[in-house]
């Protein structure tokens, strides 16, 4: 069976040809690609490119369901789109009413849904059935499979682990709380944290290399901020005895600098069974997770 994969992103949107023999575990990656968004041009205009798309590899490839991933909420009953914080103008809107004229089952869910689910497929030869994906970038995401399935909560709205709250009256989130996750850990939060310490916003990417170099400082503010997201693993460590947590988006660049603060928390704040359980690691599929894990939605 021939599956399409779609992750829609604000600069880019990814996608891929995925062929599934019999189980879901049991794959091949036919193509992927990638191209602009382009979404400054607006909401009509990627979407007719998403149609685009859709009807170049349709009957090439004997296309059957179409998967794609969204920057934003779903709503499990209804399929309308809400909040996606950079593509404002897709608030509220329905993709498969979209695109119903491409005459295939659509399937729309969360990109942190989509990556999750990916990861899952793609650690195939590891036995896991519990993980957590957890995407960090201006904002932070995170899809939880829990024995092999995406796990949705009542209203599909599940696992927005972004906004558990780290410290009570905390920094501002956008969401409207304070001290929630997002505020001390998405690439935005770090980056006003630069401002405060050096006077002047300071890029990740370059943040990034000034710890790199051993600036003490910078090597402060990722250790300030990727403990805060040690709490909450910590917290989902021993809640969900978890095989894996693995982290994803621009921020995962971090490396060691995201990973050992991190695990150094779990490690002193979970009970230990649970702990030597959990891998603790940074995405190494590329866009791959988010391509395989859009492809392979099926409700
Ligand atoms: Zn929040």
């Amino acid at each position: 069976m021939m599956r399409l994969g779609i992750d829609i992103g604000a600069t880019n949107i990814k996608y891929g040809i995925v062929q599934f023999k019999s189980k879901i575990r049991n794959y091949e990656l036919k193509i992927t690609n990638s191209v602009e968004t382009e979404s400054q041009k607006g909401r009509d205009f990627v979407i007719q490119k998403i149609i685009f798309l859709i009807n170049k590899y349709k009957e090439k490839y004997n296309i059957e369901s179409i998967g794609i991933g969204v920057p934003g909420l779903v709503d499990r009953k209804s399929g309308n789109i809400y909040n996606p914080p950079n593509l404002p103008d897709w608030n509220g809107i329905n993709l498969q009413n979209e695109l119903k004229d491409v005459n295939l089952p659509i399937y729309v869910k969360n990109d942190a849904n989509c990556f999750a689910l990916g990861e899952y497929v793609l650690r195939k030869d590891e036995k896991i059935q519990n993980l957590i994906g957890i995407t960090i970038g201006t904002g932070i995401g995170s899809g939880l499979i829990l024995n092999g399935k995406i796990y949705h909560g009542s209203t599909g709205f599940a696992s927005e682990i972004g906004h558990i709250k780290v410290v009570q009256n905390g920094r501002k989130c956008n969401c409207g709380q304070k001290g929630c996750l997002e505020a001390y850990s998405s690439a935005t939060a770090i980056e006003k944290m630069s401002e405060e310490k050096f006077g002047k916003k300071i890029a990740v990417e370059i943040l990034h290399k000034m710890a790199l170099n051993g600036d003490e400082s910078a090597i402060r503010i990722f250790e300030i901020a990727f403990e805060k997201l040690g709490i909450v693993c910590a917290g989902l460590v021993n809640l969900l005895n978890l095989d894996v947590i693995v982290f994803g988006g621009g921020l995962s660049n971090m490396k060691e600098f995201l990973l050992d603060p991190v695990k150094k928390f779990v490690q002193k704040n979970s009970y230990k069974r649970i702990f030597d359980n959990v891998k603790i690691e940074i995405s190494k599929f590329g866009m791959d997770s988010a391509i395989i894990g859009a492809a392979s939605l099926m409700e």
